[in-house]
């Protein structure tokens, strides 16, 4: 449920409704939206509960939340979540971000060379996978460990914030120390055990969605982070698996949507792992921001025909040059800018 808190209701008196929640057994969760301050209560309801909490001072009203994702509905939050990613960088505001890089760190050569392109192009934030989920165990599986210094050196080289998959729970610590975001994976979107975890860490979480799972799911899945208490999360839509063979998967455009109407978080898409070809990226990327995409995540590579991850899906410098030239104006048509 959510307690609508009376418009003017001072600091005290919020913290007094938050104390009286906790007490009742509940977990509160206070959003101070611009319009209104809500407290979104989570915990077993019963109506003994609510008619207490109803003649607090400060209480306006209590609403229940109907959809199945309480914390990242726009029924608690009728604004935009807008996420610090880095100082002086933000997503879910104005600007649309562009995130980029190779599908795996290769090598310091490798990831500095394209970390450095990218970076002077435009991009605002790095990409590469340390840590790689394969379909196949005989894949090549990241760097792993040693990728972390790569990136820890390559970061500081470009002043570039970092985003970086985290495959399990046990290497959130080592990558805290390189990962400005830590993405999930499409394949973990329902490890639960992981989001928990994340819902713990200071930094932003960015939640892709997986292959067959309803834009319900991939809330439901991002609320698991939020109610530990990490509302950063960005939703990121990759494609789903349809019966569609010319691509990869499916991008879901429509997907950006919903999100954007049914969530206050912001929303990425990965036109790279969507299509599965580096010749439809620029145009689906074009597609994502004239559909309301608050990012995007772009594999770039400067061989890309000798990418160990991923090649035939990576922009090379000059297509990614020319994409970041044609962007402005399709974030100009619907009000954004890069
Ligand atoms: C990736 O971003 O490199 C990746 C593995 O993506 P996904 O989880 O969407 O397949
Ligand atoms: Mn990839």
């Amino acid at each position: 449920m959510i307690i609508i808190v009376e418009s003017g209701a001072d600091k005290q008196t919020v913290d007094n409704l938050v104390a009286k929640v906790r007490s009742l057994g509940f977990t509160p969760h206070p959003i101070f939206g611009v319009e209104k301050t809500v407290i979104a209560v989570v915990g077993h309801k019963t109506q003994e509960k609510i008619d207490i909490l109803e003649t607090m001072p400060g209480v306006q009203q209590i609403v229940p939340i109907l959809r199945p994702y309480k914390l990242v509905g726009r029924e608690v939050r009728a604004d935009q979540t807008v996420i610090e990613i880095a100082d002086g960088l933000e997503i879910g505001g104005e600007r649309v971000v562009v995130m980029a890089g190779p599908c795996a760190v290769e090598s310091y050569e490798q990831f500095s060379q394209i970390a450095r392109y990218v970076r002077d192009a435009g991009a605002q934030v790095l990409r590469g996978g340390i840590f790689k989920p394969r379909t196949s165990p005989h894949d090549f599986q990241g760097l792993r460990e040693r990728g972390i210094p790569v990136a820890k050196a390559v970061k500081e080289e470009t002043g570039l914030p970092f985003v970086t998959e985290v495959v399990d729970v046990r290497d959130i610590e080592a990558l805290h120390e390189v990962a400005d975001v830590y993405q999930v994976g499409a394949r973990n979107m329902q490890n639960f055990a992981l989001l928990t975890e994340l819902g713990k860490v200071d930094r932003p979480v960015m939640l892709k969605r997986a292959m067959s799972a309803t834009v319900d799911d991939l809330l439901q899945a991002a609320e698991y982070v939020v109610v530990e208490g990490n509302a950063n999360v960005i939703l990121c839509e990759r494609g789903i698996r349809t019966f569609e063979t010319s691509t990869r998967n499916t991008l879901d455009i429509s997907a950006v949507v919903a999100l954007k109407r049914f969530s206050h978080l912001p929303v990425v898409v990965d036109p790279s792992h969507a299509s599965g070809h580096d010749w439809m990226v620029p145009a689906l990327s074009k597609a994502a921001v004239a559909a309301g995409a608050d990012g995007l995540l772009i594999e770039t590579h400067w061989r890309p025909q000798e990418a160990m991850v991923d090649g035939h899906q990576s922009l090379t410098p000059s297509t990614f040059d020319q994409l970041m030239d044609e962007l402005p104006a399709i974030c100009a048509a619907v009000g954004r800018s890069l």
